[in-house]
């Protein structure tokens, strides 16, 4: 079914074609008209997956629509995401699909400046986009009006669940019009997930596409047997590599990730870091540079990464191995996305082999262990070249 079957304005289609979109994608197909209608909805659908355009296209329609015919202007939509990457992400999102459209949106998350978001939604807007934690702040502070509110957005619900943000969440919608339409994105579909739709959603119709426990066809994956202090030096020889041109780099911790960022520089890599105790600014500055290829390399932990879209991510390196298979899931769709080729490198130390097996149950993939073969102080010439995970 083509965007032009949905009902979208013309603006609104005008600015699919400019962002290049062709064909909607499984999750648009199966939601967009749902959520057109008005219902409830539970989407199960990974990040990467076209899920942002799922339920921004429909809420753009409703909004424009609503103000042409003149009707009181108010905040009508809430998004509420886990991280300020993601919120931000999905306003340059809306901005993008609303191009043209006079419909104003501001973000509210914590790490910038407070009096400023307060302004921008003073000013009065149509949607915000904001993290649980610090809409709670402003709505305390009796900044933000919801009396008009229509629709509300629970993105990536499982990921703010296990954040920890079910109290703000729950003492956000209890200030929310009860007649609203809720929607729910979520990766996976827990009791947890299941129990909140039950709370939150009247009469949801329900969506999923693929299984969280597929990664992308297109990521070949392969797993090193690496002992700890060879780690820095088989990374190394894997970024020397040509094709390693803009690899996500994921490690366990804070300061394995500065420990790590401060050896690539001083081996000559452009690189950068992503994790909680940067700074807002910093944040946005390591994510940029990345997007702008001005750094080869990002090394990040798996929450400030997780839902992030980045284009063309060549390589994702699981250099500190992930302690859940599903965060492994997560890790390596970073790359693949969008149907182009990506490869997925994990460093695995021998006590690793158990949580490899796990992996390999959750992902229906047998994946190659290779054993390290490089002298400490020679590295091989052709270390690191890679075997496809072979479906079981
Ligand atoms: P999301 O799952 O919303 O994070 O989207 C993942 C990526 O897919 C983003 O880079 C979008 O710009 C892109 N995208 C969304 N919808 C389409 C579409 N219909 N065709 C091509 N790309 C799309």
């Amino acid at each position: 079914m083509p965007f032009s079957n949905f009902g979208l304005g013309k603006e609104i289609l005008r600015a699919i074609g400019k962002a290049g979109y062709t064909r909607p994608t499984q999750v648009q197909t199966a939601a967009i008209p749902k959520v057109m209608q008005g219902h409830d909805l539970i989407a199960i659908a990974q990040t990467g997956t076209g899920k942002t355009a799922a339920f921004v296209l429909p809420m753009l329609q409703r909004i424009s629509k609503a103000n042409q015919d003149g009707e009181p202007r108010g905040t009508k939509a809430l998004i509420l995401a886990p991280t300020r990457e993601l919120a931000l992400q999905i306003m340059e999102n809306i901005r993008a699909y609303g191009d043209g459209l006079p419909i104003r949106v501001a973000a509210v998350f914590g790490g910038v400046e407070e009096e400023a978001q307060i302004k921008a939604v003073r000013k009065g807007v149509d949607m915000i986009v904001a993290t649980p934690g610090r809409l709670i702040d402003l709505i305390g502070r009796q900044k933000i009006d919801f009396s008009l509110l229509e629709t509300l957005v629970l993105d990536e619900a499982d990921r703010m669940l296990h954040m920890g943000f079910l109290p703000d969440i729950e003492n956000i919608v209890s200030g929310l019009p009860k007649r609203r339409q809720t929607l729910m994105f979520s990766a996976t579909l827990s009791k947890a997930i299941e129990s909140l739709a039950r709370r939150f959603l009247y009469q949801p119709k329900m969506v999923q596409i693929g299984k969280r426990s597929n990664p992308a066809d297109t990521v070949a994956q392969c797993v090193y047997e690496v002992p700890g202090h060879l780690k820095n030096v088989m990374l190394l020889e894997l970024l020397r590599q040509a094709d390693f041109k803009r690899v996500l780099v994921f490690v366990r911790l804070k300061d394995g990730a500065n420990l790590l960022t401060n050896f690539l520089k001083l081996a000559g890599v452009k690189v950068t870091r992503l994790h909680s105790s940067r700074s807002q600014e910093q944040r946005l500055k390591a994510l940029q540079d990345f997007k702008d290829g001005n750094v080869q390399v990002m090394v990040a932990t798996d929450i400030v990464a997780r839902g992030i879209d980045i284009d063309s991510v060549s390589q994702v390196v699981n250099f500190d191995f992930p302690v859940n298979p599903e965060d492994y899931v997560h890790r390596i769709g970073r790359t693949g996305r969008a149907g182009a080729s990506g490869l997925a490198v994990s460093f695995a130390a021998s006590s690793d082999q158990r949580l490899v097996t796990d992996i390999e149950k959750l992902i229906k993939t047998k994946i190659e262990i290779e054993p390290m073969e490089f002298e400490e102080d020679q590295p091989r010439k052709d270390q690191g070249r890679i075997n496809d995970g072979r479906r079981m």
